[in-house]
């Protein structure tokens, strides 16, 4: 089916406004790179959402989700389907008593400074993710030896038959950047958090602390996916990477970072093949000097997947 039809259709449904067509994912990827979506859409409630997923489904039009794409690399090529963004359009967060509801749309960051507005403990960790709580569920995402997985009680997901479901933190199957999410492509609508009654000073302190460390150790000022392997049992990505002699080394506009190795960095001019030329040859040092084999924690996305 033509795009312009397909566009057509869904506008009778979802506003104009939320509709783009040859949308460049670029400038929805913290990395900065990927080429244009045939059609992008920001559902606002879930109304517009079951609307887009039908019109995939009926159409069998491919379809991929994402949040604030801070774990992508798409490709230069772009995608042949349509993107499905679940943002700050997507966002609402209400507190209750130490649990907080929010939607998948919205960021680690409004949801930790909200806990830090009601008193609510145990979400500092993830302040400093610059990802949607939608996207760290898929990842299972975690930082300073706390994970999603401590924090969750459940989360809504929309599953294939396009049926909501609940599943529970264990039915979730949350491991290392790994979920039942990821694994069955379920969307994930919104989750609950059960967090601890904490003092506000005591909270804002671990905060601060956290993102002063971020800001000393990861190379915030340029565009990346953050780290770009998993870390290897028994081992730590940037060290072995580091220890290679990587350190700085570039393929084009793709670098290895000199803050921290375990991030591939872009100069501003890194294309999709950049970074995969850059990641396949830290992969095969690492393993000819270590005999270690590393694992893109980063997802990648290709019109062919
Ligand atoms: C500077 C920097 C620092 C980072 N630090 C950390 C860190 O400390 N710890 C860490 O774990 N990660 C870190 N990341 C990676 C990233 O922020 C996390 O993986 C984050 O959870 C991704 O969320 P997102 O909304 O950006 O997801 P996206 O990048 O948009 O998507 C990531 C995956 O989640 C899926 N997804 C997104 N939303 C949904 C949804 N609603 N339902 C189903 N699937 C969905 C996508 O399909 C995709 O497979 C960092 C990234 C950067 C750029």
């Amino acid at each position: 089916m033509e795009i312009k039809e397909l566009a057509d259709i869904l506008r009778t449904k979802i506003p104009n406004g939320n509709i783009a067509v040859n949308e460049l994912m670029s400038k929805h990827t913290s990395f900065k790179i990927g080429g244009p979506a045939d059609l992008f859409i920001t559902p606002t409630d879930i109304v517009q959402l079951a609307e887009a997923l039908r019109v995939c489904r009926d159409y069998k039009v491919p379809f991929y989700i994402i949040g604030n794409g801070s774990n992508l690399l798409i490709d230069d090529k772009g995608f042949r389907g349509i993107i499905i963004q679940l943002c700050r359009n997507f966002s609402q967060v209400v507190v209750e008593d130490t649990k907080i509801t929010a939607y998948s749309g919205a960021t680690l960051a409004k949801i930790a400074n909200r806990a830090l507005d009601e008193g609510l403990a145990d979400f500092e960790f993830a302040q400093g993710i610059p990802g949607t709580l939608g996207g760290a569920v898929a990842m299972n995402a975690g930082a300073y030896g706390r994970e999603i997985k401590d924090v969750i009680i459940s989360a809504d997901v929309i599953d294939h038959e396009g049926n909501i479901i609940t599943l529970s933190k264990d039915e979730l199957a949350l491991g290392y950047r790994t979920s039942i999410v990821q694994k069955n492509h379920y969307i994930v609508i919104k989750a609950v958090l059960g967090l601890q009654k904490g003092d506000k000073c005591g909270i804002l302190e671990r905060m601060k602390d956290l993102a002063d460390k971020r800001r000393d150790k990861q190379p915030l000022d340029m565009p990346s996916a953050g780290s770009a392997f998993k870390r290897p049992e028994g081992h730590f990505a940037g060290k072995l990477i580091m220890d290679c002699g990587l350190s700085g080394y570039k393929i084009g506009g793709a670098m290895v970072s000199e803050k921290h190795c375990g991030f591939v960095v872009s100069d501003g001019t890194a294309t999709f093949e950049d970074v995969i030329k850059l990641i396949e040859h830290i992969k095969k040092t690492v393993k000819d000097k270590f005999d270690v084999e590393l694992h893109p924690e980063v997802r990648i996305i290709t019109s062919n997947r």
